[in-house]
């Protein structure tokens, strides 16, 4: 359900600082055991390594709910990564793609996304595992894995899933 500047019961709104650039705001850092680009993987994988999203004030508030997912779609920042080919060589032999065609970390806006399985929640920390960013990664966003949301039946007034898989 589209909305504007409804606040329904029970929802909580904060003013957030001012966005700069093209209004993206970093709402977390992610602790993960990679320091170097090098020896990060390339992809994350379900059984990988736990991560540790730590949540900025005032974002900690929008956590409530987030327990409930087994999986994470994680949205971060490449804040190390070139952003000027646009046609690259993975490997390295002369065969170049064009960027939209690669999951590469350099592209004009480096966003990176995982679906990441969920570990637990320790207060402002988020535990995951499936992440592929070097440590200090700055995070964007949190959603549900979409997958996840049950096809839409008749709604059910105060089912939760329903509920939230309608708004927009
Ligand atoms: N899973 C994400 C995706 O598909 O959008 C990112 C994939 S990208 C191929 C992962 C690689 O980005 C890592 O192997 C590492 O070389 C690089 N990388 C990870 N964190 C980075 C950062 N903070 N800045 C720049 N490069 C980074």
């Amino acid at each position: 359900m589209v909305r504007e500047n409804e606040v329904r019961e029970g929802e909580v709104a904060i003013d957030p600082p001012p966005a700069t650039d093209a209004g993206l705001v970093f709402i977390g850092r992610i602790a993960t055991p990679w320091t170097s680009r090098l020896t990060t993987p390339r992809q994350g994988w379900a059984d990988g390594p736990i991560c540790r999203i730590e949540i900025f004030e005032p974002w900690r508030q929008a956590i409530g709910g987030i327990e409930k997912y087994e999986r994470l779609e994680v949205l971060y920042w490449l804040h190390l990564s070139r952003r000027d080919l646009v046609r690259q060589s993975p490997a390295k032999n002369g065969t170049t793609y064009g960027t939209f065609a690669l999951r590469s970390p350099v592209r004009p806006n480096p966003i990176g996304t995982s679906i990441a399985t969920l570990v637990g929640v320790e207060g402002a920390t988020i535990l995951v595992r499936g992440l592929d960013c070097l440590d200090g990664t700055p995070l964007i966003d949190l959603k549900p894995d979409r997958t996840l949301f049950k096809p839409i039946a008749p709604p059910q007034s105060g089912d939760f899933e329903t509920e939230i898989s309608n708004q927009a």
